[in-house]
């Protein structure tokens, strides 16, 4: 199984390590040619305006809405959620609208600007998944298609359509490799 992390900024290098974790080889992708090369793909946290900018110019933001309407897996966290959503609440920044979601940037405001908590998340037997939250984005809209899988105060932060998965929280920063494996899972047809 290929995966593709999208290295163009932020935390691609602590999801690299968790899919080691998992024990599977993950590779950097900054090119189409990189993506073409894998069977699944996650958009790590980090500057979603930048990201979005860097996708346009090197061409990726088509290819990877090409390859995930022909059934390619993508996992976005934090900044990855906010890219994969249709709809970002108060910008037209880039983005690839995969997702039938609307999210809001840094929504959880400056007092928390960062937090970590236990969530529970559907279908996963206990302990709860701790999750660390960084000027996290949060859904405040989902589409007919959309399962919601973990909120936090109400605030939906897990979410899945079909072989797209969107955490508002980084679930590389934690030993706990049951939301990566969740996705693997996806890519291997087995949810
Ligand atoms: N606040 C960032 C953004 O809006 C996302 C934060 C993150 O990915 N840790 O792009």
């Amino acid at each position: 199984m290929r995966i593709g992390v999208l290295a163009l900024q932020g935390n691609f290098r602590e999801h690299l390590a968790m899919l080691a974790h998992c024990g599977v080889q993950g590779s950097e992708v900054r090119t189409v040619e990189e993506l073409a090369a894998t069977d699944g793909l996650i958009i790590p946290g980090g500057e979603s305006t930048t990201v979005g900018k860097l996708m346009a110019r090197y061409g990726l933001d088509a290819a990877i809405r090409e390859r995930v309407a022909r059934g390619m897996p993508v996992f976005g966290t934090c900044m990855g959620l906010i890219l994969i959503a249709r709809e970002i609440e108060g910008s037209d920044q880039p983005c690839l609208g995969l997702m039938d979601v609307t999210v809001r940037r840094n929504a959880f405001g400056r007092q928390v600007d960062s937090f970590e908590c236990d969530l529970e998340v559907a279908g996963f037997a206990p302990p709860p998944v701790r999750a660390v939250f960084i000027r996290a984005p949060y859904i405040t809209r989902v589409g007919e298609n959309v399962e919601v899988l973990a909120t936090f105060e109400g605030r939906v932060v897990l979410a899945r359509q079909k072989n797209i998965l969107g955490a508002a929280f980084h679930p590389e920063l934690t030993s706990d490799r049951r939301i990566h494996q969740f996705f693997l899972d996806l890519i291997a047809g087995s949810r």
